[in-house]
């Protein structure tokens, strides 16, 4: 077994665990492979593991990849900033995109997404550190933000997703990432939104988001190593 193929196996199992340990339903978090960095091989060699998902930032790296791995069936969720003026390439290129955080974008995204695919998926990014971090919005501006994007066809609003601030305090990573679940169920409630999604979690973090009721696990390092070393 290759080193990505093992790596995965155990990331797996990982999510399994913590999906039984928590007494949630199986198959309820998507394992979404970060493949900022590494190559197309790397890619592939994931998918022959049985990996379908991959996340990527950058735009220019990430449609040269789109581009050489159109021969696999891969789902692609975009998790990096977003510049207004690379919205139609998104639009064209991904099925999810994890980090609207202003209006504009939504609506240039769900103008530009060609009628011939099915509505783009995205999450609003949440600021849930306040401060400590700057991309996202403040949870009292996300009700706002998603009543705009409800009303535009082209995108589906399906849920919220979060960086929390670098620490090692694990309890604080704990309460970001139960704010996140709560915003959601209490935006579902009160605006009559039906959010499915809660993307958060990342290779040092996963586990406590699931627990915490992450549906979507955004994991780079534990699948391809560190970055850096490619
Ligand atoms: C890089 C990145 C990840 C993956 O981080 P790892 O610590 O390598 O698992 C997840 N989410 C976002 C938004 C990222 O930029």
């Amino acid at each position: 077994m290759t080193g990505i193929a093992a790596n995965l196996k155990e990331v797996r199992a990982l999510v399994d665990a913590t999906i039984r340990h928590s007494d949630r339903r199986r198959g309820e978090v998507t394992l979404v492979a970060v493949s900022k960095t590494w190559s197309s091989d790397a890619i592939r060699e994931a998918h022959a593991a049985g990996q379908q998902d991959f996340g990527e930032n950058y735009l220019q790296e990430a449609s040269e990849k789109i581009a050489s791995l159109a021969d696999l069936p891969l789902t692609w969720h975009f998790i990096g900033p977003i510049q207004s003026n690379k919205t139609a390439q998104i639009a064209s290129a991904f099925h999810w995109v994890h980090t609207i955080d202003r209006v504009k974008i939504a609506q240039r995204l769900a103008a530009q997404r060609p009628t011939s695919m099915p509505p783009l998926n995205v999450c609003i990014q949440v600021n849930v550190s306040g401060e400590a971090s700057k991309s996202g919005v403040l949870p009292a501006d996300v009700p706002q933000l998603a009543a705009a994007i409800k009303s535009l066809d082209g995108i589906h609003l399906r849920g919220l997703m979060c960086i929390p601030e670098p620490t090692q305090d694990m309890q604080l990573l704990r309460e970001r990432f139960r704010t996140m679940a709560k915003l959601q169920t209490q935006l579902n409630l009160e605006h009559k939104l039906s959010m499915d999604a809660l993307s958060m979690g990342m290779s040092g973090d996963m586990t406590i988001a699931i627990e915490e009721g992450a549906t979507m696990v955004r994991v780079g390092s534990a699948i391809f190593g560190k970055r850096g070393n490619n």
